[in-house]
């Protein structure tokens, strides 16, 4: 018979079903395989057991549970009845146990969990006796009666919640610690009538019939809409299903000497080491996640119960050693006993994640290569993200503009307009293009939708673990929660501090950073990558691993065999410098005719396109040379010693001329108002731009094809590259420039063009007396050109993808018009998985890069290979480059942090079989040279 269900202390039999310890996680879940090996290592667990993922999809199969479940569930039941010493529905000695959601990966609050399941009227009576406390067992008895109204039978809350107000409100109570032990027995009176009346069913009193019903519902809370919409946002697959764990109930609200709480073993939100958690005395656990009550800092702990702090503290710091990673743990003591009733990897923001990966490496805990995985290209392009400039924040106190602080939950910077439920906020988000702030009292799991949509989240209670602040951190939303001082109106739509008032809509400033909330719109600025040390310690292990001589697997024609390097696409020295803080080594794209719009520079550049010859065109290049050799001078020296590509002119003429349409009502308004000066002039440009008007100017007269057609232009650029090259080598500056053709489609366009070019570049190397390294090469671009690249590899001596074109031509998508056309319902409707012009598509336009490469290499070994359309900043697309032997990727200076992480990535997932880690490699270099084992070293040598 399949074992559907596994007691706590079985991790065995589930790791030899299972296979290894991630599908344990799958199979248990990762509460439930918490539980298990915390078990194992002795950690104080309350008994229980686990029914499996399987059990779960087959139940959302067959609406059944599958056979022989139920009956193991009932065995383990007995096994955990003696274990806790106690007999689940015995009113002498009753067994309460909770039932808790699950699943593989830990889904914070989306799924159902039902407490007290074990309580009846006699159970009830019976614990009263064994407890003498009335008050304590009737409080749980309402709560089992709602918790299944609303969880078991999805009753709103409100159901419950509307009685128990008017209740309070009847004997004048404002907080539910005034309720009297009569005054909860009257409430289970009253919930029980509730249950019956929407249920048309007393509340059941048969336990097991209690166990059965919560059971079900929690496998099919794993399709709740909440569950569903966060295993979308989060990319959980929807065939995991949810495990069912079964524990022992201990209770944090027996008095002053019992408490319950949650904690993480270092700051989720910076990544200090320093224990950071919540409890609260005489609760239960709910109590603390939900953030309704304040609770108490975990320090307090340690006067109002030292032992108990002090077994506690022992326990997680072994807890952290074993899983090597921050815990998120919830804890209970009960009567001063302390159970630990869970543990998992907390969920940490972008700059914690850092922090803790570099940290733990340098502890010994981890090695570098697991910190660098451990981190996300996504953490480190949120790191950059824009934080409120200090200057204006300072000023907007001054200027009276702040309005409130709370608890800096979650870091970063938004602005945006508010609004006080989590639909509307999406709503305004996804219809109305608004960014918004979602402002709520304190947030539940079915609030999550507004939260993903919005760019920041306020709450005016709860604590850094409340359900607003953890789930912030996990989407690296902007967060302060706790903002106490605001009063929140959520009938009449606005939020006051005071006499302020901020109404539905209205503009606001949240620094999840500081914790401070402003009035209006706060500038805001770009952190500097300089400043974030921990940051730029992992991205030098990265630079570390894809430098590696062998973690690409060496293949014939001059595959490389380190992995890639990083490069940035820049026009100007300012951008080169920007390229380099962040760590690039190159420039694999100088777009020059950007420089071509600058405004003393574009008359000429029209002059140029409108003289009818050559000789006209010289005059006015030469007037243009000057220019770019300064642009190029610039480049040059910033990259000093570094590669730098720089692409001859690319795009059609006619985006230098004026608008069209625009000169045509000009001259139309002239010609009414009989205004001759200046007619003739605007008449013979008019006609220009018709001249050069394409009905495809993306497919027609550019890149090459313009070169061949006016090869002046480009004879001016090289003359300036190379004069620029010269000169900065007489300064003492290391050049290696590369000059790229665009938009090849055969061979013979090089062979045309390229001979004329070097001429040149010799030529002026001979006039300026000095010699350096350079390169031609050309962009890929054309799907022609990549089939052909055994042909194109014998005159370029570089390639570099231009996957913006390549894509373009090879899907036939225009890439300005596809993404408002029709990309986005093609996503939708599946027919597209990811945007082509965002993420590479490998099947397609990823293939032809494969095959370039291959074909360019048998042709020129050494043939050197970047990327340097916009998917060279995409993690996935850079891991195809590296799949495919590309030398180096080029993006935005922005994103080069990014790519050099992925970079790291790429290379570790897709090592050579059997290559050995740095670190194995160094221990044994060090071991050989002393002959004692000395501490263990990744440093590369
Ligand atoms: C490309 O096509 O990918 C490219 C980098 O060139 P551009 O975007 O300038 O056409
Ligand atoms: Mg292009």
């Amino acid at each position: 018979m399949k074992t559907w269900v596994y007691l706590f202390d079985e991790v065995s039999k589930a790791e030899k079903y299972a296979g290894s310890w991630d599908s344990v996680r799958a199979l248990l879940g990762g509460k439930g395989a918490g539980l298990f090996d915390m078990t194992r290592a002795g950690v104080p667990v309350p008994p229980g057991f686990t029914i499996t993922t399987e059990a779960c999809n087959k139940f959302r199969e067959t609406g059944k549970f599958p056979a022989g479940m139920w009956s193991q569930a009932i065995a383990a039941m007995k096994v955990t009845e003696k274990r806790a010493g106690k007999k689940f529905g015995d009113p002498r000695n009753p067994l309460l146990v909770s039932c808790r959601s699950g699943s593989k990966f830990s889904m914070p609050g989306m799924m159902n969990t039902i407490l007290n399941i074990g309580l009846n009227d006699k159970v009830v009576e019976g614990m009263i006796t064994l407890t003498k406390n009335p008050r304590f067992v009737w409080d749980l008895y309402r709560r089992l009666i709602e918790m299944f109204g609303t969880t078991v039978f999805n009753l709103d809350d409100e159901v419950f919640e509307h009685p128990m107000a008017e209740y309070k409100a009847k004997r004048g109570y404002k907080v539910d610690v005034e309720m009297t032990a009569d005054d909860w027995k009257a409430l289970v009176v009253t919930f029980k009538a509730v249950f019956k009346k929407h249920i048309g069913n007393d509340f059941p009193q048969d336990v097991y019939k209690q166990l059965e019903l919560a059971t079900k519902a929690v496998f099919e809370s794993w399709n709740g809409k909440r569950a569903v919409d966060y295993r979308r946002a989060t990319s959980i697959p929807d065939d995991l299903g949810t495990a069912v764990n079964i524990v022992t109930m201990v209770f944090g609200n027996m008095g002053d000497d019992s408490g319950t709480g949650v904690a993480f073993t270092r700051n989720p939100s910076t990544g200090e080491k320093k224990m950071m958690g919540e409890y609260l005395l005489n609760a239960q656990g709910e109590d603390v996640v939900a953030g309704i009550r304040n609770a108490d800092a975990i320090e307090h702990l340690k006067q109002d119960m030292p032992k108990a702090y002090k077994q506690f503290m022992d326990i997680t710091a072994k807890l952290e050693k074993h899983y090597k990673d921050m815990q998120d743990v919830e804890f209970t003591i009960e009567r001063g006993r302390l159970w630990m009733l869970q543990t998992r990897n907390g969920k940490r923001t972008a700059k914690s994640a850092v922090k803790i990966a570099v940290d733990m490496a340098q502890e010994g805990l981890i090695t570098k290569e697991q910190a660098v995985q451990r981190v996300t290209p996504d953490n480190v392009d949120s790191m950059l993200h824009p934080q409120f400039d200090l200057d204006a924040m300072e000023n907007a106190e001054k200027t009276g503009t702040f309005f409130s602080k709370g608890v800096n939950a979650s870091p970063g910077a938004a602005v945006g307009q508010v609004y006080f439920d989590a639909d509307t906020a999406e709503k305004m988000a996804r219809e109305e293009k608004q960014d918004t702030i979602m402002v709520r009292p304190f947030t539940k799991p079915d609030d999550v939708h507004g939260m993903i949509a919005s760019k920041g989240v306020l709450t005016s209670e709860g604590g850094a673990t409340s359900h607003a602040a953890v789930v912030a951190r996990q989407f690296g939303i902007p967060c302060v929660v706790g903002a106490s001082a605001i009063k929140i109106d959520l009938e009449d739509r606005v939020m006051t501090v005071g006499e302020i008032v901020v109404k539905e809509g209205e503009w606001i400033s949240v620094d999840g950073t500081t914790g401070k909330v402003f009035l209006g719109k706060i500038p805001t600025s770009s952190p500097s990558l300089e400043e974030q040390t921990e940051l730029l310690t992992l991205l030098k292990w990265a630079d570390d691993i894809c430098a590696r001589k062998d973690i690409r697997e060496a293949q014939a024609n001059g595959y490389p065999t380190r992995g890639l390097q990083v490069w940035a696409n820049a026009d100007y020295p300012k951008d080169a410098q920007r390229a380099r803080s962040y760590g690039a080594v190159g420039i694999g794209l100088c777009r020059t005719e950007h420089m071509f719009f600058e405004p003393e520079r574009l008359p000429i550049v029209q002059d140029m396109i409108l003289s009818e010859s050559s000789e006209g065109r010289t005059a006015a290049l030469d007037k243009l040379l000057p220019y770019q050799r300064k642009d190029f001078d610039g480049l040059f020296e910033a990259m000093d010693g570094y590669p730098v590509i720089i692409r001859l002119i690319d795009p059609p003429l006619h985006e230098f001329m004026p608008d069209e349409e625009k000169l045509l009502e000009e001259v139309i308004t002239m010609r009414v108002k009989h205004e001759s000066a200046g007619l003739q002039e605007k008449e013979d440009l008019l006609a220009a731009i018709r001249r050069l008007h394409e009905s495809n100017p993306m497919m027609g007269l550019r890149g090459v094809r313009l070169s061949i057609s006016m090869p002046e232009i480009v004879e001016m650029q090289v003359r300036a590259i190379f004069e620029a090259a010269a000169d900065c080598t007489n300064r003492g500056i290391k050049v290696k420039p590369e000059v790229m053709i665009p938009l090849t489609g055969t061979v013979k366009e090089l062979e045309w063009i390229q001979p004329r070019l070097i001429r040149i570049a010799a030529a002026v190397m001979q006039e300026k007396k000095v010699k350096f390294e350079y390169k031609f090469g050309t962009m890929i671009e054309i799907p022609r050109a990549a089939v052909t690249a055994a042909e194109v590899a014998a005159h370029a001596e570089f390639f570099s993808f231009g996957t913006n074109d390549l894509t373009q031509m090879t899907y036939g998508y225009s890439r300005d018009d596809a993404e408002r056309n029709f990309l986005i319902t093609y996503q939708e409707q599946g027919i597209l998985e990811k945007n082509p012009f965002q993420t590479l598509d490998r099947a397609g336009v990823g293939k032809l890069m494969d095959w370039a490469i291959a074909e360019g290499r048998k042709t020129r070994p050494n043939l050197e290979v970047g990327i340097c359309g916009e998917h060279g900043g995409d993690p996935s697309s850079i891991e195809w480059c590296h799949m495919i032997g590309n030398n180096y990727v080029s993006c935005s200076p922005f994103r080069v942090p990014i790519a050099r992480l992925a970079a790291a990535h790429s290379a570790l997932k897709h090592r050579p079989m059997g290559q050995k880690s740095m670190a194995k490699v160094n221990k044994k270099a060090t071991v050989k040279k002393t002959g004692v084992k000395t501490k263990r070293s990744t440093k590369k040598k």
